[in-house]
């Protein structure tokens, strides 16, 4: 509370470089919000052979980085709204034109969202759809997802190990059967759905929050993300290389 009434009057930093003229200064701004959506290797899809694409709006370094710690580690909730905009950037990518679009994002412990004052990731989704809605498109979040096991730190895990850690944490948010009957009729077969994060590591939360969908029965059409960590082994292509 302090800090963002602390935002709304005093003169805000920039997130990357310390700089005046936050919370991104314009030369971070271009470096963080300009950079080309790239799909993410085969071997950290959602769904392992599942014919899921996963597109990050940028690699997880420099300005985009520094900007998505400060928006998720510090607080700095006024980044949601360009976050979100690469965020839709990717989905956009990810997606199937035409179709209306669910933003299902993968969701954070109950201990996470407490921290940090709200759940991060459902915030980027919202300001995605709005994005998405402004530049003419059907685009809505749906909270379809909850954590019901706490996972391990995964922190210098590698793939199988993360893969293992997840197995299991999330399920159906308790609406999430009722939003698929719904009073609006069932989401099946009326919607693309894209799983949304803010960093694919492994891949390994994304696969899970796969698997967790597909067991309401909704078919999940991608995943996009704010950013991705490099990878270690396979080579990640720009779009615009393989389309
Ligand atoms: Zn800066």
């Amino acid at each position: 509370m302090l800090r963002m009434l602390a935002d709304l009057v005093l003169p805000v930093p920039c997130a990357a470089c310390g700089g005046v003229d936050g919370p991104l200064c314009p030369v971070c701004a271009r470096h963080a919000l300009h950079t080309e959506p790239m799909f993410v290797p085969a071997e950290v899809r959602p769904g392992g052979d599942a014919p899921a694409v996963c597109v990050a709006a940028g690699p997880y370094r420099g300005a985009l980085r520094s900007a998505l710690i400060a928006y998720k580690e510090r607080g700095r909730r006024t980044l949601a709204r360009p976050l979100g905009g690469r965020l839709a950037a990717a989905v956009e990518v990810a997606a199937v034109r035409g179709a209306r679009l669910l933003l299902v994002p993968v969701p954070s412990s109950a201990a996470a969202i407490r921290e940090r004052g709200g759940d991060h990731v459902v915030r980027l989704a919202r300001f995605a759809a709005a994005t998405l809605r402004q530049r003419g498109l059907r685009a809505d979040t749906a909270t379809l997802l909850t954590m019901c096991r706490v996972p391990s730190d995964s922190v210098g895990l590698g793939a199988a190990a993360r893969r293992a850690n997840i197995s299991g944490a999330f399920a159906p948010a308790s609406h999430a059967g009722r939003r698929m009957r719904g009073p609006h009729g069932s989401l099946r077969g009326r919607t693309t759905i894209v799983l949304v994060d803010d960093i694919v590591t492994t891949g390994a939360t994304l696969a899970e929050s796969y698997r967790a969908v597909a067991d309401i029965g909704l078919p999940v059409a991608g995943a996009a993300v704010v950013a991705a960590t490099p990878p270690r082994s396979a080579t990640v292509y720009a779009v615009r290389d393989v389309k």
